[in-house]
């Protein structure tokens, strides 16, 4: 249980009722920006992590029983979604069910993007958003630290052929950081290549690392670095504050579940929880007591965030 979660408030997707098909975390990058630790399963097999029939048993759980409306049903979690081999029979199955009721996304690093079997499950969905944080190859190694010796020419052919065949949305997320890839000439050969895809992505999100990154030294870039890119990469949107909106608590009955369950998969700010826990009129000092067991207090860019602590 527990691979289903949300709604969550998305910046970009509204309220986003998230599905998780790996376990923690199942990767065939290791990003030097992941929120979600290091990547522990390094793999670019296609395999079912996590039983389909379990995923879509939770699925209509879920969306029988949550209050929010749901925006988006979305391929997000803890790892790359694409790894999973059932991804196209949940699409189609939430498709059958629900017909046009729920818009699905599938949040991407696009690196399985060359193989036309995963183009071809993304085809179903309504929106797909792949990553392209790199301007070229030796930056690509050094930012997304890929699994296999394949190129990052042959990664973006990958995502070209499916911008053509596709009838649904692309918005791609690049994620800009200090000194890494924010120079005028590293975002002049981003967007390049952004204007390289025919047709042309209909939104291009500038995500900065707002949340606590696995390697302590990517930094948020400079406020003039994020305008520069905006101004010339296409259809640039700028995603660099953090969200703001409520958390969905309706299916529990006190703030300690409902803060493990969303620090499963979302990092939390304290505020957020603080706010999950006068919710619920839960004692404060006793939540955090117990909540101390499985989650740890991490202090980013003057925030203090909620995450999970790592089996060992
Ligand atoms: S692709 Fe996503 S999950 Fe994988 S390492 Fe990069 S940020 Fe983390």
């Amino acid at each position: 249980m527990g691979n289903v979660f949300g709604p969550v408030p998305s910046r970009r997707l509204g309220n986003s009722l998230g599905i998780n098909l790996t376990p923690l975390k199942t990767c065939n990058y290791a990003c030097i920006y992941c929120q979600l630790g290091k990547t522990t399963n390094f793999t670019n097999q296609r395999k079912e992590y996590i039983k389909t029939e379990e995923i879509i048993k939770e699925l209509k759980y879920a969306i029988e029983n949550t209050e929010l409306p749901i925006d988006y049903i979305t391929f997000i979690g803890d790892g790359e979604p694409t790894l999973h081999s059932g991804l196209g029979e949940i699409i189609k199955w939430i498709k059958e069910q629900h017909k046009e009721k729920f818009k699905i996304a599938v949040v991407t690093n696009g690196f399985l993007m060359y193989d036309e079997k995963v183009r071809e499950e993304l085809k179903l969905a309504d929106l797909i958003l792949p990553s392209i944080d790199a301007p070229d190859e030796k930056k690509f190694k050094l930012i997304n630290r890929p699994i296999e010796n394949i190129s990052y020419g042959k990664i973006i052919e990958g995502l070209k052929i499916f911008a053509k065949e596709y009838t649904g949305k692309i918005w791609i997320e690049i994620m800009l950081m200090k000194e890494i890839n924010d120079s005028r000439k590293d975002i002049d050969k981003l967007a390049e290549i952004i204007g390289s895809i025919n047709p042309l992505p209909e939104r291009v999100y500038i995500n900065t690392p707002v949340r606590p990154p696995v390697e302590k030294w990517v930094k948020i870039p400079s406020e003039e670095a994020i305008k520069y890119a905006q101004s010339v990469i296409p259809n640039a949107y700028s995603i660099a504050y953090r969200e703001d909106g409520d958390f969905d608590v309706s299916r529990y009955t006190n703030s300690l579940d409902a803060i493990l369950d969303i620090t499963e998969k979302h990092p939390l700010r304290y505020d957020q929880a603080e706010k999950i826990i006068n919710h619920f009129n839960d004692e404060k000092e006793k939540v955090f007591q117990e909540l101390e067991k499985s989650i740890k207090i991490v202090e980013y860019d003057g925030y203090k965030y909620l995450l999970k602590k790592l089996k060992k």
